[in-house]
């Protein structure tokens, strides 16, 4: 037995059926370069203007040479320190939390498919294959026909990836694959570490597409989680090619891309799930990915849907990333939570134990964080915030539990702090909604409107 037991441990997860002992090697990218030469320009860029409007954080800056370079003022490369929090990155993006939890939900409890439906049951194939030869063979052979299928009517992807400079990794500061934007004149450059293994053709693709968008958007940039959509859709352009024209390819490609699946939706989103609980959280790049990766999963599946259009468009770029439609897939999550009596009826320990249960109950489904603390503890603070009055717990019309949150009640501030919101069945709106109206109310138990019902 062991000496805690943690709720963790007694629940099975969803959507992190990738999650494996095996160490995969992840693929991030650091767009631009040269992050000290960023920094200047960040604490410029974030006097002049706190909050930028979507697509407009960039910048340009020119090195020695006076090449130029495309930056990000306040979104540096992976694992390093930033300017920016989740909340500049939210607006950057014009993304509602309340959305991005919901899509968190749907994929957690898999009514948002996070692998394309025609590569279904990709990841099982056990066959290897040998070295794939060059990285020029692999871009020969693979990208540049994969990718000419999707936007060759109306680009020569052959000429465009023939321009690219591909160094390896060891010249690149974080020994990451990265693509660098060195404007339309120069020759864009690709760090990466090419070993002719399976692996490598995926980050192959995915910087590959990076270079395509970036030439289609006529270097217009992205914000981050559009131009990561566009690189994973790069990945699933080359899956789609071999599964036609290489299938003992695509089988072992399938195996690693599923396995790299697992990292953006296990530890990635771990990361995105605990910053959106604390909007003040420092920006790391790796919260773009979990978005990134579902969203592309989910263009991918609309047959109709111009992926030339996508890449071309820049700035632009979130008005066509379906972040609303893929959020409304928590209405196919089925609540199979049981109703709670009405509390009339019974003494108020009762209510307490009950309280207690749901909230439980709420962070299962959602393996929140919360799921992971010991029982004692849990209970302690949930019962704490039983007596203090700052807990709701938000009912169907059938009265089971749909979602609930704690919040930190002093009467001086305005608007309390909320320490913690889970509603795994969607709907984190409405909870945001209800939280607001208890606030305002300043009366624990307040009856809000007739089809919302607060425990
Ligand atoms: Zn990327």
């Amino acid at each position: 037995m062991p000496k805690t037991l943690s709720f963790s441990s007694l629940t099975g997860t969803v959507c992190r059926r990738g999650k494996s002992a095996l160490r995969w090697r992840r693929i991030r990218q650091a767009f631009a370069i040269g992050f000290s030469r960023q920094l200047s320009t960040v604490r410029t860029f974030r006097k002049a203007a706190r909050r930028p409007k979507p697509g407009e954080v960039f910048a340009v800056s020119q090195d020695r040479d006076n090449r130029t370079f495309g930056l990000e003022p306040c979104l540096g490369p992976a694992d390093t320190a930033s300017a920016c929090t989740v909340s500049d990155w939210l607006y950057l993006h014009d993304l509602d939390v309340a959305v991005v939890k919901d899509i968190a939900s749907a994929c957690f409890a898999e009514t948002l498919r996070d692998v394309p439906k025609q590569f279904s049951g990709c990841g099982t194939d056990k066959r290897r294959v040998a070295e794939i030869g060059s990285l020029q063979d692999g871009l020969k052979q693979f990208i540049v026909p994969a990718f000419t299928a999707e936007f060759g009517h109306r680009y020569d992807i052959a000429g465009l990836l023939s321009r690219v400079q591909f160094e390896q990794s060891a010249r690149n500061r974080d020994g990451r694959p990265s693509p660098v934007d060195r404007g339309e004149e120069f020759r864009p450059v690709v760090s990466l570490n090419w070993n002719g293994q399976v692996a490598d053709l995926i980050a192959l693709a995915h910087e590959s597409a990076h270079i395509v968008q970036l030439a289609l958007s006529r270097h217009d940039p992205m914000p981050p989680v559009a131009r990561e959509t566009c690189a994973f859709l790069g990945e699933l352009l080359l899956l789609r090619y071999l599964q036609a024209q290489a299938p003992d390819l695509f089988g072992a490609l399938c195996r690693v891309w599923s396995i790299e699946n697992g990292g953006y939706l296990v530890e990635d989103f771990d990361l995105l799930w605990a910053a959106l609980a604390d909007l003040d959280t420092p920006y790391r790049y790796n919260l773009n990915y979990p978005l990134a990766r579902l969203t592309a999963a989910y263009l991918f599946d609309q047959q109709a849907f111009s992926l030339t259009v996508l890449f071309e468009s820049g700035s632009r770029a979130m008005r066509f990333l379906p972040v609303d439609e893929m959020a409304r897939q928590t209405d196919a999550i089925h609540n199979s939570l049981p109703s709670l009596p009405d509390p009339e009826d019974e003494p108020l320990c009762l209510k307490h134990y009950r309280s207690v249960g749901a909230a439980a109950l709420l962070d299962l489904e959602t393996n929140s964080s919360q799921a992971g603390l010991g029982l004692r503890e849990y209970f302690t603070d949930i019962t704490t915030h039983l007596k203090d009055g700052t807990v709701l717990i938000w009912l169907s019309r059938d009265r089971a539990p749909m979602g609930y949150a704690t919040w930190s009640g002093t009467p001086d501030r305005e608007p309390p702090l909320t320490l913690h919101a889970v509603a795994p069945f969607g709907g984190h709106a409405k909870l945001h909604y209800l939280l607001e109206r208890r606030h305002g109310a300043r009366a624990p138990g307040h009856q809000l409107a007739e089809e919302i019902q607060v425990w």
